[in-house]
C-alpha cells in the first residue's frame, strides 16, 4: 500500500474538519471530531498519574484493578458509514502486555468498516510498527506526548509509558500518512524542540490541551502554550481543548512563577 496518500489525507483532514465546523461542541474532555468511543479492549499498566480512565474503570466498569481484557461482544458493535471512532480510550490498545491476538481481533472489526475512520491513540507507539502491514486505509495512528522533555517526565514520574523522546521516535519513523499528536495534559516544554518533534511526525492534527482532573502538574505558563499553539498553527490543523492558565497561575500572581522551574 502506498502511505503517502495526500489525497487520503486530504480526505480524512475534510472529514475531520466538517465535524469540528458542524458538530456543536459539548465537553472539552472529548476529541471533538470523534463520534463515538468504542471499547472493544479495556485496562491499561501504564500507570499515567493523570489517568481519568482508571478511575472511571474502579466507579463505573468494575474493574477495580483497571487489568487489560479483551470484551469480544463489543467486536459486534455497527458504525454507519462516515462516523469517525475513537477505538479504545479506555485503556491502552497498543502497551507491551496485550497480546497480538487481541490486536489482529480488532483490526479484522476496523478492516470490516472502510467508510468509518477509527482513530488509535497511544503511549507506545513502537508497536504500531510491528503492525503496519495489517492497518487498514480507515487507521488513524495518534499518540499522546504530552511534552518533549524527558527529564520532567521522570522527575514527576508522570507514567510507566516509554518516554517523551521514545514515542517522538517510533511516531518520526512510522511511514503513515493520517497520523495525529494528542499534546494533553500539556506540560511544560522546550519550545524550538518540541515544535521541530511536531514538524519531524507531521501529523494532519495535533490536540493540545490541559489537564482536566485537577492532578496539579508541572504545567506551562498560560503564555507558553500561546506561543506553542501559535508555532504549531503554522505547522498543521491544532485543535484546542480545554486552554487555560496554569494551576498555579490562579493561585499566585503570574510574574512571580515567570522565574519558576524551566
Ligand atoms: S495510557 Fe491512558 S489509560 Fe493508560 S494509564 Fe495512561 S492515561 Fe490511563
Amino acid at each position: 500500500m502506498k502511505r503517502n496518500n495526500s489525497t487520503r489525507r486530504m480526505k480524512f483532514i475534510n472529514a475531520a474538519v466538517n465535524k469540528l465546523i458542524f458538530r456543536p461542541r459539548k465537553d472539552d474532555r472529548m476529541f471533538p471530531i470523534i463520534d463515538y468511543c468504542h471499547n472493544p479492549v479495556e485496562g491499561c499498566l501504564h500507570g499515567c498519574i493523570y489517568c481519568w480512565a482508571r478511575k472511571k474503570a474502579k466507579n463505573k466498569l468494575k474493574n477495580t484493578s483497571f487489568r487489560p481484557q479483551l470484551n469480544r461482544k463489543k467486536l459486534k458493535e455497527r458504525f454507519k458509514p462516515g462516523y469517525l471512532i475513537f477505538e479504545v480510550d479506555n485503556g491502552d490498545l497498543w502497551g507491551d502486555w496485550v497480546p497480538r491476538e487481541w490486536i489482529s481481533a480488532v483490526l479484522g472489526y476496523v478492516r470490516k468498516y472502510p467508510k468509518v475512520y477509527f482513530l488509535f491513540l497511544t503511549k507506545n507507539p513502537a508497536r504500531y510498527h510491528e503492525f503496519l502491514d495489517y492497518f487498514p486505509e480507515n487507521a488513524v495512528l495518534g499518540a499522546t506526548i504530552e511534552t518533549n522533555r524527558d527529564d520532567l517526565y521522570k522527575k514527576y514520574r508522570i507514567s510507566r509509558a516509554p518516554l517523551p523522546s521514545e514515542r517522538y521516535r517510533a511516531m518520526k519513523e512510522l511511514d503513515w500518512d493520517l497520523k495525529i499528536i494528542s499534546i494533553e495534559p500539556i506540560l511544560k516544554f522546550e519550545l524550538e524542540r518540541f515544535v521541530k518533534w511536531i514538524v519531524d511526525i507531521d501529523p494532519v492534527i495535533v490536540f493540545v490541551g490541559y489537564d482536566n482532573y485537577n492532578n496539579r502538574l508541572p504545567e506551562p505558563s498560560l503564555a507558553e502554550t500561546l506561543k506553542l499553539l501559535d508555532r504549531l498553527e503554522h505547522i498543521t490543523i491544532v485543535v484546542r481543548k480545554s486552554i487555560r492558565r496554569a494551576w498555579y497561575e490562579s493561585l499566585l500572581n503570574f510574574d512571580f512563577y515567570r522565574g519558576g522551574e524551566r
